[in-house]
Protein backbone atom coordinates (compact mmCIF):
# COMPACT_ATOMS: atom_id res chain seq x y z
CA UNK A 1 0.00 0.00 0.00
CA UNK A 2 1.44 3.66 -0.82
CA UNK A 3 1.76 5.70 1.98
CA UNK A 4 -0.10 9.14 1.63
CA UNK A 5 1.95 12.07 1.50
CA UNK A 6 0.67 15.29 3.53
CA UNK A 7 2.54 17.50 1.83
CA UNK A 8 1.04 17.12 -1.31
CA UNK A 9 -2.46 16.82 0.47
CA UNK A 10 -2.94 13.08 -0.12
CA UNK A 11 -6.55 11.97 0.74
CA UNK A 12 -7.63 9.01 -2.14
CA UNK A 13 -11.30 8.42 -3.15
CA UNK A 14 -12.33 4.44 -2.24
CA UNK A 15 -15.68 4.93 -2.19
CA UNK A 16 -17.18 3.05 -5.01
CA UNK A 17 -20.27 4.89 -5.24
CA UNK A 18 -18.95 8.17 -5.00
CA UNK A 19 -16.74 7.36 -7.86
CA UNK A 20 -19.24 6.04 -10.01
CA UNK A 21 -21.24 9.36 -8.87
CA UNK A 22 -18.80 11.53 -9.93
CA UNK A 23 -18.27 9.82 -13.55
CA UNK A 24 -22.05 9.97 -14.28
CA UNK A 25 -22.02 13.81 -13.63
CA UNK A 26 -21.26 14.79 -17.43
CA UNK A 27 -21.18 12.35 -20.68
CA UNK A 28 -17.65 10.88 -21.05
CA UNK A 29 -17.86 8.53 -23.84
CA UNK A 30 -15.42 9.67 -26.83
CA UNK A 31 -14.55 13.20 -24.68
CA UNK A 32 -11.05 14.05 -24.06
CA UNK A 33 -10.57 13.78 -20.36
CA UNK A 34 -7.90 15.67 -17.87
CA UNK A 35 -7.84 14.38 -14.33
CA UNK A 36 -5.54 16.46 -12.12
CA UNK A 37 -4.17 14.48 -9.18
CA UNK A 38 -4.86 11.11 -10.11
CA UNK A 39 -2.95 9.84 -7.14
CA UNK A 40 -3.68 6.23 -7.04
CA UNK A 41 -6.23 6.02 -9.90
CA UNK A 42 -9.50 5.01 -8.45
CA UNK A 43 -10.99 7.75 -10.08
CA UNK A 44 -8.95 7.07 -13.29
CA UNK A 45 -10.62 3.77 -13.53
CA UNK A 46 -13.60 4.31 -13.16
CA UNK A 47 -13.91 7.50 -16.11
CA UNK A 48 -11.60 4.78 -18.36
CA UNK A 49 -14.75 2.23 -17.64
CA UNK A 50 -16.97 4.97 -19.35
CA UNK A 51 -14.78 4.97 -22.69
CA UNK A 52 -13.58 8.68 -23.14
CA UNK A 53 -11.39 9.00 -26.31
CA UNK A 54 -8.62 9.64 -24.47
CA UNK A 55 -7.67 10.37 -21.04
CA UNK A 56 -4.76 12.88 -19.77
CA UNK A 57 -3.83 12.57 -16.13
CA UNK A 58 -1.49 15.42 -14.28
CA UNK A 59 0.07 13.94 -11.28
CA UNK A 60 2.88 16.00 -9.62
CA UNK A 61 4.25 13.04 -7.03
CA UNK A 62 6.93 11.64 -9.33
CA UNK A 63 6.48 8.07 -7.57
CA UNK A 64 2.56 8.01 -7.83
CA UNK A 65 2.97 9.13 -11.70
CA UNK A 66 5.37 6.13 -12.26
CA UNK A 67 2.85 3.88 -10.76
CA UNK A 68 0.01 4.96 -13.24
CA UNK A 69 2.11 4.25 -16.12
CA UNK A 70 2.52 0.64 -15.26
CA UNK A 71 -0.74 0.57 -14.30
CA UNK A 72 -2.65 1.90 -16.99
CA UNK A 73 0.31 1.57 -19.42
CA UNK A 74 -0.98 3.20 -23.07
CA UNK A 75 -4.57 3.88 -21.75
CA UNK A 76 -4.07 7.22 -20.42
CA UNK A 77 -1.38 9.94 -21.03
CA UNK A 78 0.74 10.93 -17.42
CA UNK A 79 1.98 13.94 -17.69
CA UNK A 80 4.32 14.28 -14.14
CA UNK A 81 4.03 17.61 -13.61
CA UNK A 82 2.44 20.45 -11.15
CA UNK A 83 -0.98 21.63 -12.49
CA UNK A 84 -0.09 25.05 -11.63
CA UNK A 85 2.86 25.30 -13.84
CA UNK A 86 0.63 23.99 -16.94
CA UNK A 87 -1.03 25.60 -19.70
CA UNK A 88 -3.66 23.87 -20.29
CA UNK A 89 -4.98 26.03 -23.26
CA UNK A 90 -1.56 25.16 -25.19
CA UNK A 91 -2.10 21.24 -24.46
CA UNK A 92 -5.55 20.60 -26.42
CA UNK A 93 -7.14 20.88 -29.66
CA UNK A 94 -10.90 19.75 -28.47
CA UNK A 95 -12.59 20.90 -25.45
CA UNK A 96 -11.99 18.83 -22.55
CA UNK A 97 -13.70 17.76 -19.54
CA UNK A 98 -11.41 18.30 -16.67
CA UNK A 99 -11.87 16.04 -13.63
CA UNK A 100 -9.89 17.01 -9.98
CA UNK A 101 -9.31 16.01 -6.46
CA UNK A 102 -6.87 17.70 -5.66
CA UNK A 103 -5.56 19.16 -2.04
CA UNK A 104 -7.40 21.82 -0.82
CA UNK A 105 -4.44 24.10 -0.37
CA UNK A 106 -4.63 24.50 -3.86
CA UNK A 107 -7.97 24.47 -5.17
CA UNK A 108 -8.59 28.15 -4.74
CA UNK A 109 -5.32 28.77 -6.60
CA UNK A 110 -6.87 27.04 -9.52
CA UNK A 111 -9.84 28.61 -9.13
CA UNK A 112 -8.17 31.84 -10.21
CA UNK A 113 -6.15 30.57 -12.33
CA UNK A 114 -8.75 29.14 -14.78
CA UNK A 115 -11.64 31.13 -13.92
CA UNK A 116 -10.36 34.76 -13.41
CA UNK A 117 -8.10 34.57 -16.74
CA UNK A 118 -10.35 32.48 -18.61
CA UNK A 119 -10.39 33.26 -22.29
CA UNK A 120 -13.70 33.82 -24.07
CA UNK A 121 -12.56 30.69 -26.30
CA UNK A 122 -13.33 28.03 -23.11
CA UNK A 123 -10.56 25.67 -23.20
CA UNK A 124 -12.68 23.63 -21.45
CA UNK A 125 -16.58 21.81 -21.51
CA UNK A 126 -16.78 21.52 -17.88
CA UNK A 127 -14.89 21.35 -14.77
CA UNK A 128 -16.05 18.77 -12.15
CA UNK A 129 -13.44 19.60 -8.76
CA UNK A 130 -13.65 18.70 -5.75
CA UNK A 131 -13.56 21.53 -2.58
CA UNK A 132 -13.92 21.64 1.13
CA UNK A 133 -17.34 22.06 2.12
CA UNK A 134 -16.89 25.94 3.60
CA UNK A 135 -15.31 27.26 0.07
CA UNK A 136 -17.59 25.27 -1.86
CA UNK A 137 -20.47 26.93 0.07
CA UNK A 138 -19.00 30.31 -0.87
CA UNK A 139 -18.38 29.44 -4.78
CA UNK A 140 -21.94 28.89 -4.90
CA UNK A 141 -23.57 31.50 -2.72
CA UNK A 142 -25.99 33.80 -3.84
CA UNK A 143 -26.55 37.40 -2.98
CA UNK A 144 -27.93 38.50 0.77
CA UNK A 145 -26.44 35.29 2.08
CA UNK A 146 -23.61 35.59 4.75
CA UNK A 147 -21.54 33.37 2.48
CA UNK A 148 -22.19 35.32 -0.48
CA UNK A 149 -18.87 37.49 -1.18
CA UNK A 150 -15.55 38.04 -3.92
CA UNK A 151 -15.41 33.86 -4.44
CA UNK A 152 -19.11 33.91 -5.58
CA UNK A 153 -19.04 36.89 -7.87
CA UNK A 154 -15.79 35.83 -9.21
CA UNK A 155 -16.08 32.71 -9.72
CA UNK A 156 -20.06 33.27 -11.27
CA UNK A 157 -18.81 35.47 -13.86
CA UNK A 158 -17.77 33.17 -16.74
CA UNK A 159 -19.32 30.27 -15.30
CA UNK A 160 -22.13 28.52 -14.19
CA UNK A 161 -21.89 26.11 -11.30
CA UNK A 162 -24.08 24.03 -9.05
CA UNK A 163 -23.02 21.26 -6.48
CA UNK A 164 -23.40 17.68 -7.24
CA UNK A 165 -23.17 16.35 -3.49
CA UNK A 166 -21.91 16.59 -0.55
CA UNK A 167 -18.77 14.30 0.37
CA UNK A 168 -18.05 12.88 3.74
CA UNK A 169 -14.25 11.90 4.76
CA UNK A 170 -15.81 8.14 5.16
CA UNK A 171 -14.93 7.95 1.33
CA UNK A 172 -11.18 8.68 1.73
CA UNK A 173 -8.27 7.38 2.72
CA UNK A 174 -6.42 8.45 4.79
CA UNK A 175 -9.87 9.94 6.23
CA UNK A 176 -9.73 13.97 6.65
CA UNK A 177 -10.82 15.81 8.66
CA UNK A 178 -13.54 18.01 7.42
CA UNK A 179 -16.28 17.56 4.39
CA UNK A 180 -16.08 17.89 0.66
CA UNK A 181 -18.54 18.75 -2.02
CA UNK A 182 -18.49 18.68 -5.68
CA UNK A 183 -18.92 21.07 -8.11
CA UNK A 184 -19.71 21.19 -11.48
CA UNK A 185 -18.88 24.30 -13.54
CA UNK A 186 -19.73 24.75 -17.08
CA UNK A 187 -19.07 28.06 -19.40
CA UNK A 188 -21.71 30.60 -19.67
CA UNK A 189 -23.11 31.79 -23.42
CA UNK A 190 -23.52 35.42 -22.21
CA UNK A 191 -21.17 37.29 -19.37
CA UNK A 192 -20.29 41.01 -18.53
CA UNK A 193 -17.17 42.19 -20.49
CA UNK A 194 -14.64 43.19 -17.81
CA UNK A 195 -11.31 43.36 -20.30
CA UNK A 196 -9.20 43.39 -17.40
CA UNK A 197 -10.11 40.74 -14.46
CA UNK A 198 -8.09 42.69 -12.14
CA UNK A 199 -10.71 45.18 -12.32
CA UNK A 200 -13.48 42.64 -10.91
CA UNK A 201 -10.32 41.54 -8.24
CA UNK A 202 -10.01 45.30 -6.84
CA UNK A 203 -14.40 46.22 -6.88
CA UNK A 204 -15.18 43.24 -5.05
CA UNK A 205 -11.78 43.26 -2.89
CA UNK A 206 -12.57 47.21 -1.72
CA UNK A 207 -16.52 46.50 -1.37
CA UNK A 208 -16.08 43.28 0.69
CA UNK A 209 -12.88 45.06 2.61
CA UNK A 210 -15.68 45.59 5.28
CA UNK A 211 -18.57 43.82 4.89
CA UNK A 212 -20.69 45.07 7.60
CA UNK A 213 -20.83 48.26 6.59
CA UNK A 214 -22.95 50.47 4.29
CA UNK A 215 -21.78 50.84 0.46
CA UNK A 216 -21.23 54.52 0.71
CA UNK A 217 -17.81 54.51 1.07
CA UNK A 218 -16.29 51.94 -0.88
CA UNK A 219 -18.39 52.70 -3.38
CA UNK A 220 -17.05 56.57 -2.89
CA UNK A 221 -13.47 55.44 -2.58
CA UNK A 222 -13.79 53.71 -6.20
CA UNK A 223 -16.38 56.10 -7.87
CA UNK A 224 -15.46 59.36 -6.09
CA UNK A 225 -19.62 59.42 -6.13
CA UNK A 226 -20.49 59.39 -9.26
CA UNK A 227 -24.10 59.66 -9.48
CA UNK A 228 -24.64 58.37 -13.20
CA UNK A 229 -23.06 55.28 -11.97
CA UNK A 230 -25.22 55.41 -9.31
CA UNK A 231 -28.50 55.95 -11.53
CA UNK A 232 -27.46 53.13 -14.08
CA UNK A 233 -27.20 50.78 -11.86
CA UNK A 234 -30.19 51.61 -9.38
CA UNK A 235 -27.71 51.56 -6.46
CA UNK A 236 -28.93 52.11 -2.96
CA UNK A 237 -25.68 53.48 -0.84
CA UNK A 238 -27.30 52.59 2.51
CA UNK A 239 -27.30 48.45 1.56
CA UNK A 240 -24.28 46.71 2.47
CA UNK A 241 -21.99 44.34 -0.07
CA UNK A 242 -23.61 41.40 0.19
CA UNK A 243 -27.06 42.80 -0.85
CA UNK A 244 -25.87 43.74 -4.76
CA UNK A 245 -26.68 41.01 -6.70
CA UNK A 246 -23.72 39.10 -9.22
CA UNK A 247 -24.61 41.58 -12.53
CA UNK A 248 -24.31 44.58 -10.37
CA UNK A 249 -20.62 43.75 -9.38
CA UNK A 250 -19.64 42.95 -12.98
CA UNK A 251 -21.40 46.24 -14.04
CA UNK A 252 -19.45 47.95 -11.26
CA UNK A 253 -15.95 46.25 -12.64
CA UNK A 254 -16.84 47.24 -16.11
CA UNK A 255 -17.88 51.06 -15.46
CA UNK A 256 -14.74 51.16 -13.09
CA UNK A 257 -13.07 50.13 -15.91
CA UNK A 258 -14.27 52.69 -18.16
CA UNK A 259 -13.41 55.54 -15.84
CA UNK A 260 -9.85 54.24 -15.26
CA UNK A 261 -9.43 54.21 -19.21
N1 LIG B 1 -7.87 11.96 -7.30
C1 LIG B 1 -7.28 10.95 -6.44
C2 LIG B 1 -6.22 11.51 -5.48
C3 LIG B 1 -6.60 12.69 -4.65
S1 LIG B 1 -5.33 13.22 -3.57
C4 LIG B 1 -8.39 10.23 -5.72
O1 LIG B 1 -9.47 10.77 -5.65
O2 LIG B 1 -8.18 9.14 -5.22
C5 LIG B 1 -4.66 14.59 -4.41
C6 LIG B 1 -3.69 14.21 -5.50
O3 LIG B 1 -3.19 15.41 -6.11
C7 LIG B 1 -2.49 13.45 -5.00
O4 LIG B 1 -2.26 12.37 -5.83
C8 LIG B 1 -1.34 14.48 -5.08
O5 LIG B 1 -0.08 13.87 -5.28
C9 LIG B 1 -1.76 15.30 -6.27
N2 LIG B 1 -1.23 16.66 -6.30
C10 LIG B 1 -1.00 17.47 -5.24
N3 LIG B 1 -0.57 18.68 -5.66
C11 LIG B 1 -0.53 18.63 -7.01
C12 LIG B 1 -0.16 19.58 -8.02
N4 LIG B 1 0.24 20.81 -7.71
N5 LIG B 1 -0.23 19.18 -9.32
C13 LIG B 1 -0.65 17.93 -9.64
N6 LIG B 1 -1.01 17.02 -8.73
C14 LIG B 1 -0.95 17.34 -7.44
Amino acid sequence: MIKAKKSLGQNFLIDKLILENITNTTNIKNKIILEIGPGTGNLTSSILKKNPKKLFVIEKDNELARNLRNKFKNQITVINDDILRIDETLLFKEKVIVFGNLPYNISTEILSKWIVNLKENFWFESLILMFQKEVAERIVAKFNTSNYGRLSIISNWKLNIKKICDIKPDAFYPKPKIDSSLLFFSPKKNFIKINDPNNLEKVTRIFFNQRRKMLKKPFNQLFNGDQKVLDNLKINLNLRPQNLDFETYYRLASEYEKLRS
